[in-house]
């Protein structure tokens, strides 16, 4: 738990060093055509600095460091045993570098730092722990030939993982790749999304200072048409792991057709339902849950609670109690503890934001929020925004916003609510409250969503697979399953 007061962040804020240059083979580097953009601070639209922005021949240099690497022995063949005291260190680089690191989350893209210090830090540490404490529990098979034969079935590393991310979560995301990947002995090379790009670049020195030897992680800031589409489309990247939109997602199955045909892992957007039944007791938890179902982050999760759909003997009641919250939500300065919600990630997002929640205030029935607003006369902050009296076929409940805003839709019955609940392209996470353990059973058996919370909102562990039905994606981050998007099993059959 940081104890910080708002002077101390800003006083630690002032001291940050930026690293603005790419990390290929060990070193910062600065891009080879001398490109760079502007990482700004949304929360009140300053630069941070300049960053190199990396082009197809950076991609092309940070890709052959990292094959080097790996075809050298000098991580992938290394005992897991040895791998998991570096993974082990670097989960300890960053506790011992919280503040550091949770700086650089909220002044690159404006979440609140008390979040970032006491969510997305340590839940990084314990990812890197959480699976460099597995790498060495995990056998191969001994397949039952019979005799006169021996036969061993292994996992081995891919070789190169290419991993892209986007911004919400910039240092988990990254981590939900690399952990696992190096885990398991491969190399990686990393694009941060352009929004973003401080906390990976800071991470990849820290790997190194825990051990990593030089060229096993590598990151390369840039565009994502640029730096992104050259990873994806490259011929000696052996799998691409990506986080982002649906859309996006979807080129890098074409970049992998067009290519190489590399290993392409999806997890993509999301429109979660969060279905509240009249026979939940505790209305008062449904909604403190449904309000951080939408609003921490500021909206911008991919498994955001961004439907409610409510039974409706119940739903003046709920609603009542979660206009409440969105009230007491206001955004603040990210570096203020007291605030309740930070920045959208930059102006441009939150014009996009804006204008569904415009187009709403035409088809809805606005009762909370709905402005966009400035603080200390700066940077683009959204109001947590409800509307209720959503058609289930209205654009604000259908697509993905991807902000602080909740559409409120009614049901009558278990079937209409799972009918709509499931109607969506989506099928990330969803959620449910009721106190009857029959109906939490049978509606979690029905909805299409990789995971179901049953009285809670978003629940998530290093130990459960993440990840999404339909166009949400597929492969799971997290959990052992993970192991399986960065390995391949190879069988080696003895005659004896
Ligand atoms: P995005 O626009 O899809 O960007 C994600 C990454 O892809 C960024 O690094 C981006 O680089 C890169 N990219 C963009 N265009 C590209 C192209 N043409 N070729 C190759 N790479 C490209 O998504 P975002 O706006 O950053 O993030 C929000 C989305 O992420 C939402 O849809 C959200 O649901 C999803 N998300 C999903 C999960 C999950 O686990 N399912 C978790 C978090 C977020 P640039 O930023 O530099 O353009
Ligand atoms: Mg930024």
């Amino acid at each position: 738990m940081s104890e910080l007061s708002h002077k101390d962040w800003i006083g630690k804020a002032s001291l940050i060093r930026f690293r603005d240059r790419a990390f290929i083979d060990g070193k910062p580097v600065a891009a080879r055509s001398g490109r760079t953009f502007a990482s700004v601070n949304p929360a009140t639209g300053e630069t941070l600095a300049k960053v190199a922005s990396c082009g197809e021949e950076d991609v092309d240099r940070a890709v052959a460091v990292a094959r080097r690497s790996f075809e050298s022995g000098v991580w992938s063949r290394t005992s897991p045993a040895s791998r998991k005291d570096v993974l082990l260190r670097l989960a300890q680089l960053l506790r011992e570098n919280l503040h550091e690191m949770a700086l650089l989350e909220s002044l690159d893209m404006g979440k609140l730092v008390k979040d970032a210090a006491t969510v997305d830090v340590p839940g990084s540490a314990a990812i890197f722990q959480w699976y460099g404490e597995a790498i060495d529990k995990i056998y191969g098979e001994v397949a039952p030939t019979g005799e006169g034969d021996l036969v061993l079935v292994r996992r081995e590393p891919l070789g190169v993982i290419g991993a892209v991310v986007p911004w919400n979560f910039p240092l988990d995301m990254a981590t939900w790749k690399c952990a696992p990947a190096l885990a398991a002995g491969n190399s990686v090379v990393l694009k941060p999304a352009e929004q973003s790009p401080f906390s990976a670049l800071r991470l990849a020195e820290l790997a190194m200072e825990a051990g990593l030897p030089a060229g096993v992680l590598n990151v390369v800031p840039g565009l994502g048409e640029t730096a992104g589409q050259a990873l994806g489309r490259h011929m000696d990247v052996d799998c691409l792991a990506f986080t982002g939109s649906t859309a996006v997602g979807k080129m890098f199955l074409q970049y992998s057709g067009q290519s190489n045909m590399k290993q392409v892992w999806l997890e993509t957007g999301g429109k979660s339902p969060n279905l509240v039944f009249a026979d939940c007791s505790d209305l008062n938890a449904a909604a403190d849950m449904a309000a951080f179902g939408i609003f921490f982050n500021q909206g911008e999760v991919c498994s955001a609670n961004s439907r409610l759909l409510v039974q409706r003997g119940i739903k003046d009641a709920l609603l009542e109690k979660l206009v409440q919250r969105a009230v007491a939500t206001q955004p603040g300065d990210p570096l203020d503890p007291a605030s309740k919600m930070g920045a959208m990630v930059d102006a441009r997002h939150a014009a996009n934001v804006m204008r569904f929640v415009d187009a709403g205030k035409k088809t809805a029935r606005l009762v909370a929020g709905g402005d966009l607003v400035t603080v200390n006369g700066r940077g683009s902050f959204v109001q947590p925004t409800i509307f209720d009296d959503v058609a289930h076929s209205d654009p604000i409940a259908r697509d993905e916003i991807f902000g602080p805003v909740l559409s409120v839709i009614a049901f009558d019955d278990e079937d209409e609510a799972i009918r709509m609940a499931n109607d969506s392209p989506y099928g990330l996470a969803a959620s449910l409250w009721t106190d009857s353990l029959s109906r939490a059973h049978r509606v979690a058996g029905r909805l299409r969503a990789g995971t179901v919370s049953v009285n809670t909102v978003d629940a998530l562990s290093p130990m459960t697979p993440f990840g999404g039905f339909k166009q949400s994606g597929f492969g799971r981050d997290l959990s052992l399953h993970a192991l399986d998007k960065y390995t391949a099993f190879k069988t080696t059959w003895i005659k004896y």
